[in-house]
């Protein structure tokens, strides 16, 4: 890639940022497509002095993760309906000083869904985890026709978000009582690096034949994975989900066609 001065300037925003793959999943694409950008990591805790800076510099895109997702909605001129619904923004797009936001993770739900042929319409889903990002994946599951019940260890925040999506919600300790689900989704930390031993669920949960997306990436196939593979599942990790929603930031930065394998190579490549 070489940077020149027509070279426009891209990043993630959020805190802490140290770990973020999107840096190395974006150049790749920008290298691969030949656009003259590049993609930098940028640690702040006020979201305004970043945007603040984004107007200064000129900065085309941001990336927006955790904890800012939300209250970046208060510094852009439009925010897209889907982003609002679910209040939620992960991208803001500079168009000549205007700021646009939407929410990218919805699309990356949803390309999951279509690449790995999962057909949600009437399906008994039982989603783990009630946090920021499972707000995300219940509103495309029910969007699909999903027939979606939440869990989480206390119900304090699965009941809540139940209420905010239509659909149900319950308890990990009752889990017994939704043995009949088709589809698992795992939107918690549980199993992540370096808690690998960890599972959301208890082994004995995990029936044969079902689906199960876990959201995390890092391990690749998690304790969860491999015990719904033991049981003839069709297993799902989040490598689409991130490199789908990486993916509609560069379509909607460039307006081209997102070059997906190589970013897809350049994220696995990086958690190996
Ligand atoms: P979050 O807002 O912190 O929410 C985490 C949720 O998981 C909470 O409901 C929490 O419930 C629950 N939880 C935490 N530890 C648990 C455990 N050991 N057993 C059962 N439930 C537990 O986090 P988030 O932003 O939603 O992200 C959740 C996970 O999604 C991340 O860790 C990451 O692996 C994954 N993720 C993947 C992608 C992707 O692109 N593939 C994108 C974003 C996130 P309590 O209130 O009971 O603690």
């Amino acid at each position: 890639m070489t940077i020149d001065n027509q070279t426009k300037l891209c990043a993630v925003i959020g805190h802490s940022i140290s770990h973020s793959k999107s840096p190395i999943v974006h150049n790749a694409a920008y290298k691969a497509a030949k656009q003259n950008y590049v993609f930098l990591a940028f640690d702040f805790t006020q979201v305004n002095e970043a945007i603040k800076i984004m107007k200064q510099l000129d900065i085309k895109e941001f990336a927006v993760t955790m904890p800012h997702k939300i209250e970046v909605m208060d510094y852009l001129d439009k925010i897209d309906p889907l982003a609002k619904k679910i209040q939620s923004v992960n991208t803001v797009i500079n168009k000549d000083g205007k700021l646009y936001g939407y929410n990218t993770d919805i699309t990356g739900v949803e390309r999951t869904f279509t690449k790995n042929r999962v057909n949600l319409k009437d399906k008994k889903v039982v989603m783990i985890g009630a946090g920021g990002v499972a707000r995300t994946v219940g509103v495309v599951v029910k969007n699909l026709g999903g027939k979606l019940t939440i869990f989480d260890r206390t119900g304090s925040k699965s009941f809540a978000l139940a209420e905010t999506l239509k659909c149900d919600a319950d308890t990990i300790d009752n889990l017994d009582k939704y043995t009949d689900y088709q589809i698992l989704i795992n939107a918690t930390p549980a199993g992540m690096h370096p808690n690998t031993r960890s599972m959301p669920v208890p082994a004995n949960f995990i029936k044969k034949n079902r689906v199960i997306f876990d959201l995390i990436y890092n391990p690749i196939k998690t304790r969860l994975l491999k015990e719904g593979e033991k049981k003839g599942c069709k297993c799902i990790n989040g490598v689409d989900m991130f490199v789908g929603q990486a993916a509609r930031q560069f379509e909607l930065l460039t307006g081209k066609k997102a070059p997906m394998k190589v970013m897809e190579q350049a994220f696995v490549g990086s958690i190996k």
